[in-house]
Parts: C-alpha cells; sequence; structure tokens
C-alpha cells in the first residue's frame, strides 16, 4: 500500500486550497495510474493530504487481482469511509462495482481502472477546483495555464510516488492473453501500446530530471506494439517503431539503468540479450513463467507456454553471462498432481533462477480456472509451497555466496553516516534482495562501485570501493 506522505505548505492562499487524500494498492500498473491522477489534481491546484481525516474527499485505487487483494482493498475504502467519509474508488476492482456499493452505499463514486477524467471530474464534485487569481486569468490556453501551479520536476515528469531516483515507465494498458487465473483483461481490455514517441519522450524528461533507474512495466511487455501494427514514428532523424525490440534500443541509449519487468520467454525476445551484454541494458529480466508442468501451463493458458523455456533461458546467459533472471510461480493451480508439482522443482534445479516469487493459488472471482477439478486441498498447497521456497532458497543463497569477492555497481537507496542500502543490477526495488553497503558520504541515487564481503540467501553486503 503506498499512501502519500507530502507535506502542506503554509501560505494563505494554499491553506484555502482543497486537499485530496489518496491511498494506492496493488502493482506498480496502479501505482502509475495513482500518479497519473495525481498529476492532474496538482496541476489544478489541489494540496496532498498526508491524512484522511484533513482531506475534503479520499481517493481509493483498489486491487483487485485476487480476492484476497479485493478484500484489503474493501478494508481500506472502509477505513477511508471511518475517517472521512467522502471517499472516490477507482482502479481494478472499480469495474465490478456492485460489491463495493453492496458494503459502501455512501460511497460517492466508483469509477474503473485507467478512468482518470473520471476520477477527476467526481473530486470537482465534492471539492471544487481553487481558484487562483494570478494564474486563472492569465489568457493563455490549456494546460500552459495549469501547468503553472506544479513545481519545477512536477512540470517535466508530473507527480511520481517512487523515490526521485528509480520511476516506473508504462508501455501499455491491457492484455491479449488469456490465462485462465487471470481477470485482468476483463478489468482493463485488450493490449493499447503507447505510441514509442511518448514513451521514449517521458523517458528523456525522467532522466533529465535525475532518474537514475527506469523500470519499464505492462501486463506483457514482449506483446509491445502489437496492438497498433508497429506504428511508425520519426524520431531524432530516423523512424523508429512502438516494437519491443526498437524500444530496448532506443532506452539502452536513453543514459539510465533500464530494468525489462513481465517479458515472455518468445523468440523475438533473443535479441535483447547482446544489448544486456554490451552494458546497455541493465542484465536483468523478469519473466513470470508461474509453472513448468505442461499440463499446468495449458490449463494456465499461459502465453509462450510451448516455447522450450529451459532452452530458451540457457540461449539467454549464453548471450548474457551476467544475467539475473527473475521470475513468479503458483503452486497448487486446480488440476496440479503431484507428477506436475514434482516436474516443477526439477525444472527450477535445472533452471537455476536467481530471484524467484511463489504464489498458492488463490480462487478469484469470475476466472475460468476456478471450473477445473479437481481443486488442490489448501493443506498441499501450503506443503508445496514450503518445498518450493526450501529448494529455491538453497539456489539463491549458492548462487549470492559466488557473488563475494565481486566488484559491482550499486544504486544507493536511502543512506546514513556509515553507509547505505542499495540495489545491483540484479535486484528490482519491492521485489527483490538489496546491497548494504559500507561507505561514508552515500546519499540516494549515487551509483557506487562496491566489492561484495557477505551474502545470505537473499542480501549482499559489500564496501564502496574507491
Ligand atoms: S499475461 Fe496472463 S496473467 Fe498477465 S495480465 Fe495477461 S492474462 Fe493476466
Amino acid at each position: 500500500m503506498t499512501a502519500t506522505t507530502v507535506k502542506k505548505k503554509k501560505n494563505t492562499k494554499e491553506q484555502e486550497s482543497p486537499t485530496v487524500g489518496i491511498v494506492s494498492l496493488g502493482c506498480p500498473k496502479a501505482l502509475v495510474d495513482t500518479e497519473r491522477i495525481l498529476t492532474q489534481l496538482r496541476s489544478e491546484g489541489y494540496q496532498l493530504s498526508p491524512n484522511y481525516e484533513d482531506a475534503n474527499v479520499v481517493i481509493v485505487n483498489t486491487c483487485g487481482f485476487l480476492d484476497s487483494a479485493k478484500e484489503e482493498s474493501l478494508e481500506a475504502i472502509g477505513e477511508a469511509m471511518a475517517a472521512n467519509g467522502k471517499v472516490i474508488v477507482t482502479g481494478c476492482m472499480g469495474a465490478e462495482p456492485e460489491q463495493i456499493m453492496k458494503k459502501y452505499p455512501k460511497v460517492l463514486a466508483v469509477t474503473g481502472p485507467q478512468q482518470y477524467e473520471a476520477v477527476v471530474s467526481e473530486v470537482h464534485k465534492v471539492a471544487p477546483a481553487p481558484h487562483d487569481p494570478f494564474v486563472d486569468l492569465v489568457p493563455a490556453p490549456g494546460e500552459a495555464r495549469k501547468t503553472s501551479r506544479l513545481s519545477e520536476v512536477e512540470q517535466s515528469v508530473g507527480v511520481k510516488l517512487t523515490p526521485r531516483h528509480y520511476a516506473y515507465l508504462k508501455i501499455s494498458e491491457g492484455c491479449n492473453n488469456r490465462c485462465t487465473f487471470c481477470i485482468i483483461p476483463k478489468l482493463r481490455g485488450d493490449l493499447v501500446s503507447r505510441p514509442i514517441i511518448q514513451v521514449l519522450a517521458e523517458a528523456e524528461r525522467l532522466v533529465k530530471a535525475g532518474t537514475k533507474e527506469i523500470l519499464v512495466i505492462s501486463q506483457d511487455t514482449s506483446a509491445y506494439g502489437i496492438d497498433s501494427k508497429y506504428q511508425a514514428f520519426p524520431y531524432k532523424n530516423r523512424t523508429v517503431r512502438t516494437k519491443f525490440i526498437e524500444l530496448c534500443k532506443e532506452l539502452s541509449e536513453i543514459g539510465a539503468w533500464t530494468r525489462l519487468h513481465y517479458v515472455y520467454p518468445y523468440p523475438h525476445v533473443d535479441e535483447v540479450f547482446p544489448l544486456m551484454q554490451e552494458g546497455k541494458l541493465l542484465p536483468y529480466i523478469d519473466s513470470p513463467f508461474q509453472h513448468a508442468s505442461p499440463a499446468v501451463l495449458k490449463n494456465m493458458r499461459r502465453p509462450a507456454h510451448q516455447e522450450k523455456t529451459l532452452d530458451r533461458i540457457h540461449g539467454w546467459r549464453k548471450a548474457a553471462p551476467d544475467l539475473t533472471i527473475r521470475s513468479t510461480f503458483v503452486v497448487g493451480f486446480p488440476g496440479e498432481t503431484e507428477e506436475d508439482f514434482q516436474f516443477l522443482l526439477d525444472w527450477m534445479q535445472e533452471a537455476q533462477l536467481d530471484r524467484v516469487g511463489c504464489f498458492k493459488y488463490e480462487q478469484v472471482t469470475g476466472a475460468e480456472s476456478n471450473k477445473i477439478q479437481p481443486h488442490v486441498p489448501e493443506e498441499v498447497k501450503e506443503e508445496r509451497w514450503h518445498r518450493f521456497m526450501a529448494l529455491q532458497q538453497g539456489i539463491s543463497a549458492a548462487k549470492l555466496q559466488k557473488k563475494i569477492g565481486r566488484e559491482m555497481l550499486v544504486l544507493i537507496d536511502s543512506a546514513g553516516k556509515q553507509g547505505g542500502l542499495g540495489r545491483s543490477s540484479a535486484d528490482a526495488p519491492e521485489i527483490d534482495g538489496h546491497v548494504k553497503v559500507t561507505g561514508k558520504n552515500l546519499k540516494p541515487g549515487d551509483i557506487v562501485k562496491v566489492k561484495i564481503t557477505a551474502a545470505d540467501e537473499y542480501d549482499l553486503e559489500g564496501k564502496v570501493v574507491a
């Protein structure tokens, strides 16, 4: 959960400005939606409230991926209702408003994912946009008039809820796949890729504003541009197409670390690893495999499930030997037998993935997978999860041990007098491990060379080298 902690400023004009509280649940894609809503509201002169009580209205951006996430969203709505009472709900769960209205009939409005304008217009109804005579009477058109209310950084990149040195770059909305356990396409629709020049312009603005690491996100990054038939645009004396590999090539020249998330193992993805080997993109790929057993993958209807994934992984590592592969898995999927699960464990042993998340299958209302039989009993899911994690923990610990003695670049996230916490190319924020760094005068956003001195199952320790 991300709650804004923006301090209120004290001058009289701003004290009169309406204030908005906001809570953002769910994945980085939802966080980017929240940033977009806040950018619009800030541009109109709204202030952000660090708590619900002082806000004129509270926005809850919900997650609807799993039933447990929906429960968490309902709880957050309940908290906001109790503390404030004027609540607008948006996000994935807003695509199915009945559940929300049934539990909280006094919610002011429910809008679906990506309905930024609808959220903002609901905010206008409860707390009209402030009138600022110094801005509103300037006879300049549209955005130029509005943006003068934003700080310099906000004017260039919008409101960001991540630390200044890293940012999520969302390249598309929706998804053309139909995995049986997932209701995202129902909630967010089919794939709609942003034109590549828009994405590159945003990346350039981020780097100018001090971003050191760009995290490329979407529902299916490898499918980028399929919907627009790889639409081409003139860009810096050349033509670029809205296409995965062209985006990667352009981002490799942008002047920041670029990390790729949600990339499926299609053959065309192989082209990206030479760029990693040349040091132009971070040697890191987040590819959610979810399982290895052909029967389970078929039941899941996973994209690229017919690809020979182990062969692909070996090929990727050959092309970029320092590659970190991150993935997520589900155990206890309906129909998963002990043989399927053992197949997954054997596969994991061979794949030797670097970073792994594992979830026990959860029923999601409206997902097709609910109909697959038989469902795996909870205690079996639990037992499989522990076996899976024990295996992966051993793999991870052994891999990190091998890094002791090596020197690597680390991006500092937080710092104190004697050192700080940072991340190497192998660590995405929030989901992977970190490097505990000893060294003086470190600041968030610094990239320093560190010699690794110790390792445990997930994290490293090291010292700054001159
Ligand atoms: S790829 Fe599958 S799991 Fe991911 S958003 Fe699309 S349908 Fe859902």
